[in-house]
């Protein structure tokens, strides 16, 4: 009998999980339809996410501290260029040092004036996902993503080029990858390249992208330069923040 109720309770806990996954599931597959050919992404609905709540000390869950923004962590998922799910991407949440969420807490307040929200892409990376990244790197065989993220590049040199890093300000949670969307419809703000796309046309600089893509980098790069953020010349998603509190620690708990 306590047999019999301990499965069923299994059987309801693993249909919860299952349900929440499908939403989360639908709710990635949408955006990646919506972004594919460069469109705008679509407004995008809250996922409700089991946490493990076991953060260490001077770790946020970003969600509690700017409920506004929207969060699509893109390497929980399939839809990032791997192909796969990223090593240690236990849930779709966006983690971050309480010094980083504070500043981009002022981010999102001083946006919030000017009608957009932030969606975030990527906070806290474990270091088991970057070397993830690095495995992924040498295996020349899998290509299946290159068309979306990098068709011009080589998959190995990813990281000579500095699309990718060996050790990343995003394990010291002090990195966040963003962009703007419109409060008003959620639909993204148009950057002239979708986050993590490879190429000449992601470096802030460009001069492949138009006056109006120009203009709408520089609103997100202003207010995080403005708040203590750093830009980064080659992503115009990636922003480090100046005064990091854990300027040389690499962390590999997961995101979960
Ligand atoms: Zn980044």
């Amino acid at each position: 009998m306590l047999r019999k109720r301990k499965l069923a309770a299994k059987k309801i806990t693993a249909f919860t999980f299952a349900a929440s996954l499908g939403i989360a599931l639908i709710f990635h597959g949408s955006i990646a339809a919506a972004e594919s050919g460069h469109k705008a992404g679509v407004a995008s609905q809250p996922v409700k996410v089991q946490k493990k709540n076991n953060l260490p000390k001077g770790f946020v869950y970003l969600d509690e501290v700017i409920p506004t923004a929207q969060y699509e962590i893109r390497y929980y998922s399939e839809n990032n260029f791997t192909g796969s799910r990223v090593d240690g991407y236990k849930a779709p949440l966006a983690i971050f040092s309480q010094a980083g969420a504070k500043a981009l807490k002022a981010v999102s307040d001083d946006l919030a004036g000017k009608g957009f929200i932030l969606r975030i892409y990527d906070a806290y990376r474990p270091q088991k996902a970057v070397d993830d990244f690095v495995a992924w790197s040498q295996d020349a065989d899998d290509i299946k993503m290159k068309q979306q993220y990098y068709p011009k590049l080589d998959k190995r040199n990813l990281f000579k080029l500095g699309f990718i890093a060996k050790k990343s300000g995003h394990t010291r949670g002090g990195t966040v990858d963003l962009t703007l969307a419109y409060a008003k419809t959620g639909t993204l703000v148009d950057m002239g390249s979708p986050y993590d796309f490879f190429g000449e046309i992601s470096y802030y600089n460009t001069s492949l992208i138009s006056r109006t893509q120009h203009a709408n980098r520089k609103i997100l790069k202003d207010v995080m330069v403005k708040h203590g953020f750093k830009p980064y010349s080659k992503e115009w998603w990636h922003f480090t923040l100046i005064k990091e509190p854990f300027p040389s620690q690499y962390f590999n708990f997961d995101v979960e």
